[in-house]
């Protein structure tokens, strides 16, 4: 039970250094998670415009060369018709004319419209593109400040990190998930010292009864105010002195 008891209080303190740690890196990691959504989002809709500009420049010159073939035709329509020798000839050149030129006219009109849709595309990218690199900017800067912290603290990290690893192997399943538990509703502190006949945690008195019966480890003592895992000062001092 003392073993069981330590380890829960190791864990507590590893824990509690690796939020240390954490504090010191402050908004940082959460400000670059964000600012690193927006670039993405960002990205991912510039190229989706120029996916559609693109397109856009495809279908006007698609529209262009027709209508070039067109007036060719129309050309040699006209040649044709100085040549035939029927009314008939002539007035069915003469559709034919009708039909490329109203053919062409509306070409024309679509061709404007997928020039004007892919200049907006393109303007829209260069706004886009200008945030980006603003956003990109800033993201870079934050990143430059975060390796800065972590580079002092990465070492420790890394240490608490596996020190974690290896004792959580030798805690029980249920153990953790009671320890987690109390950590997530306590701000973190789920395991503390009866220190001065008090509570570590919330500093309410601990019957003297009960410190008696804790310094015996053989069993977890809860604070009946807080609920927090109560331990003595001497697993404490075994804890804080190995590490
Ligand atoms: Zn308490």
């Amino acid at each position: 039970m003392e073993s069981k008891l330590r380890n829960l209080y190791s864990l507590q303190y590893i824990d509690s250094n690796l939020d240390e740690l954490e504090e010191m890196k402050g908004d940082l990691p959460s400000e670059i998670r964000s600012l690193e959504g927006r670039v993405e989002g960002l990205t991912a809709q510039r190229a989706a415009l120029d996916q559609a500009m693109k397109t856009a420049f495809a279908q006007r010159d698609h529209a262009d060369s027709e209508i070039v073939t067109l007036r060719d035709k129309v050309e040699r329509y006209k040649v044709q018709q100085t040549k035939v020798r029927t009314n008939k000839e002539y007035d069915a050149l003469t559709k034919e004319m009708d039909t490329a030129t109203e053919t062409i006219s509306r070409l024309e009109k679509e061709m404007e419209a997928l020039e004007n849709k892919a200049t907006l595309a393109r303007s829209e990218i260069e706004v886009l593109g200008e945030q980006l690199q603003e956003l990109q900017k800033v993201l870079d800067e934050k990143n430059v400040d975060l390796t800065e912290i972590t580079r002092t603290t990465e070492a420790e990290e890394l240490k608490f990190r596996n020190d974690r690893l290896k004792l959580v192997s030798r805690i029980t399943k249920a153990d953790i998930a009671t320890y987690e538990r109390i950590r997530k509703a306590k701000k973190g502190m789920a395991i503390v010292a009866v220190k001065r006949g008090a509570c570590g945690g919330c500093f309410n008195r601990v019957p003297p009864q009960k410190i008696l019966e804790l310094k015996q480890n053989s069993r977890i003592y809860t604070c009946e105010h807080c609920g927090r895992i109560l331990v003595s000062d001497e697993i404490v001092a075994s804890v804080n002195s190995a590490s």
